[in-house]
């Protein structure tokens, strides 16, 4: 038999098949005039993706860490003061960049699980003068989604960019770059937009390259800089052949047929079906007494972090791959041994969400702790068609 098993990790995810085969054939130069074409349409349709329609779409050979790592060289010059909202294991990871780009970083903590109070963020931005501030729109350490609309908000008031980290969150949860003000918003292409990992995307907004024109000091990095990509992306949307440095040409195939799927679904409808899935699945999650990671209120619609019940703990992950689930352990340094994470973004089917429940709860029996199933399915089946 195939395997049948499912990828339910936050990323990579399960990629729909004409994505797949959009990769499958004879690569095609980066400067054929088919190729220029996709490229041309897939930047465009990012605006969509993004909510941006005045954006500046990036697309570089890269992982998310790369799309972060551009966003700060680029928004940060040696000095700057940058306020981190602390969310987990990734707002560290912003930070650690801010710093290695010579900017001075001031992270306001929150409890694990939870994210800082506007009031808090706030009278951190009253202390001093920001010149950017990071969000995590959905920290995948821990699986908690920030209020990105206020944050941002935030941040304009005090005339901070706000630079919005949505690796775990570009493609399913809310995201309305233009309408809120988020200046930077970057992903990578193996999460919610559906990709195999190996693209780093970003949108910024006018006023983003606007401060970045008005830098001081030059960009301290050759292949980063948005000097040398922002002629060639401009160039594959007025469909003129461009070089700086190779592209991934079978990825961005790939991502051209995955961006139209995108936008034949709608945002909104994208928004709501990852709602209505994550809403269903942590109703399960709670029917059978596991505890989230993320306290009410917080909790993302891309992936669910969850506590090991007392008397399981990493076994769990084993089992569920013995039952044709691969589900990932935890991330977040202070709890790692603790959890569990299960994406649910992308592609993900009603049906996936049904089978992998299930796969848990034969999991959680199999590792001495049989968890009540009766009841289970009409709720679901509420929950899902709902
Ligand atoms: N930020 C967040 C929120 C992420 O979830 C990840 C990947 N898990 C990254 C950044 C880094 O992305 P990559 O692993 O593609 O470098």
């Amino acid at each position: 038999m195939n395997d049948r098993s499912l990828l339910m990790i936050p990323g990579p995810i399960e990629f729909e098949p004409s994505v797949m085969a959009a990769m499958a054939v004879k690569t095609p130069s980066h400067v054929s005039p088919e190729f220029i074409e996709v490229f041309g349409r897939a930047l465009t349709n990012l605006r969509h993706v993004f909510l941006a329609p005045e954006g500046q779409p990036f697309v570089v050979a890269g992982s998310g860490t790369m799309a972060m790592e551009m966003a700060i060289a680029n928004c940060i010059e040696p000095g700057n003061h940058v306020l981190v909202v602390g969310t987990g294991y990734f707002s560290d990871r912003m930070q650690r960049l801010v710093e290695i780009y010579g900017g001075q970083a001031t992270q306001v903590k929150s409890a694990l699980g939870t994210v800082p109070s506007l009031a808090e963020v706030e009278q951190a931005l009253q202390k001093q003068t920001f010149q950017a501030m990071t969000i995590t729109q959905v920290d995948t350490s821990t699986g908690v989604r920030a209020p990105v609309k206020e944050l941002a908000a935030l941040a304009k008031k005090y005339n901070a960019l706000s630079i919005v980290d949505g690796v775990c969150s570009v493609g399913a949860e809310t995201l309305h770059q233009q309408a809120w003000g988020v200046d930077v918003a970057l992903t990578g292409s193996q999460k919610a937009l559906g990709v195999p990992p190996g693209l780093g995307i970003m949108m910024c907004s006018q006023l983003a390259i606007e401060r970045w024109k008005a830098r001081t000091q030059a960009v301290r990095s050759m292949y980063l800089d948005w000097g040398q990509w922002l002629p060639i992306m401009k160039a594959y949307e007025n469909r003129q052949p461009a070089y700086f440095a190779t592209p991934p040409c079978n990825l961005i195939l790939a991502l051209d047929v995955s961006l139209q799927m995108l936008v034949a679904e709608g945002m909104e409808a994208r928004f709501s079906r990852h709602q209505r899935l994550a809403d269903a699945f942590r109703d399960a999650l709670y029917h059978m007494n596991l505890k989230l990671v993320a306290a009410d209120g917080y909790q993302a619609n891309t992936l669910s972090a969850v506590y090991y019940p007392d008397s399981t703990g990493p076994a769990l992950v084993g089992a569920m791959n013995r039952h044709g689930i691969q589900i990932a352990g935890g991330l977040h340094p202070e709890i790692k041994q603790r959890y569990f994470r299960i994406g649910h973004m992308g592609s993900i089917h009603p049906n996936d969400v049904v089978a992998c429940l299930f796969a848990l709860a034969q999991s959680l029996a199999s590792v001495g702790c049989p968890v009540d199933t009766a009841g289970l399915l009409p709720r679901l089946q509420s929950k899902l068609t709902s």
